[in-house]
């Protein structure tokens, strides 16, 4: 029986983790895919305290890795499939085996927004999350979005690709710095969303926006969470970082949360042992 399992190896359940075994609470940290989350998928993280020329995402996860490790935390990589509860004892279940506790933090982030027939994609390889594409190199990517993630994954992509094009909606949301950027890559071209069925491309990466989704819990607790995301944690279970914080994806905000959740947990655990 562990105090606590946290789902999820993106920064929050990683910063939830750190904090938690610091004060002795024996936990297990469960991650169905890479330890650091959509960190994989970023390039420079420049607002990220502590490193004042930015950092990449991919140096940051492996600082997060050696963090993780200096504390002896060894994520089990298994992908969470449901959550039951009986008495005051919560059964995890994972593709492999199940696991009990007594809280739970869901640390589980954010998904994809999927696109639904807008565009003719019957003869385009797709992709949702840039970790999935591994050959760019000497390829034509098309990009769709307007965001920062899309921003983030043209400049990215453009470093190896041969030609990037990035298909805008209706106009670009990105922040300024991100938009600059991309327009002084030689090879990004930026079009109009109408434009994608003419241009041809070896591989398309989809970055509309990101959802929260819960697939592994009731829908009954689903409904709770809906209209507030602290509706579970009465019963020992605690959500954190993207997966809570829909409008306010930042690496600095999961962090922060992860830990404000593992006080909490900290807490809730002391009062139940009373
Ligand atoms: C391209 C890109 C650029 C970005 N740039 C920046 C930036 O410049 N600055 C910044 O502050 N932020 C940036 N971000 C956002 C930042 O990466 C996220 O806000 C942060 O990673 C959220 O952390 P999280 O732990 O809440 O979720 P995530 O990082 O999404 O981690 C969630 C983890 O849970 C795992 N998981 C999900 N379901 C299950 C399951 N059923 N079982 C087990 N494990 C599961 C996932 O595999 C994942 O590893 C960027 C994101 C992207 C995609």
């Amino acid at each position: 029986m562990y105090d606590v399992i946290i789902i999820g190896a993106g920064p929050a359940g990683i910063a939830a983790a750190i904090q938690l075994k610091r004060a002795g609470t024996n936990i297990i940290l469960l991650e169905r895919k890479k330890v650091g989350g959509l960190l994989n998928n970023a390039s420079l993280i420049e607002n990220y305290p502590g490193f004042p020329a930015g950092i990449f995402g991919a140096d940051l996860v492996r600082l997060f890795q050696k963090q993780l490790e200096v504390h002896n935390i060894k994520p089990q990589f298994l992908e969470v499939k449901s959550i039951d509860n009986r008495a005051s004892t919560f059964f995890i279940k994972t593709n492999h085996k199940t696991f009990c506790s007594k809280t739970i933090i869901i640390a589980s982030g954010s998904i994809p927004k999927k696109l639904n027939g807008e565009v003719n994609l019957s003869k385009r390889k797709l992709f949702y999350d840039l970790d999935q594409l591994s050959d760019v190199e000497g390829k034509t990517i098309n990009i769709i979005g307007s965001g920062d993630i899309a921003f983030d994954y043209a400049i990215n992509v453009a470093n190896a690709a041969r030609q990037v094009n990035l298909f805008i909606k209706n106009k670009t949301k990105c922040i300024p710095i991100l938009y600059k950027r991309a327009l002084k890559k030689q090879n990004i071209k930026i079009y109009k969303f109408g434009k994608f069925d003419s241009i041809p491309s070896d591989h398309t990466l989809v970055a509309i926006g990101r959802e929260k989704k819960l697939p592994f819990i009731s829908k009954s607790w689903q409904d709770l969470l809906a209209n507030d995301s602290d509706a579970l944690e009465k019963l020992g279970i605690f959500l954190a970082g993207d997966i809570k914080l829909q409008n306010f994806r930042h690496t600095a905000i999961a962090v922060g949360d992860g830990l404000n959740t593992a006080i909490k947990v900290g807490r809730f655990l002391s009062c139940q042992s009373k």
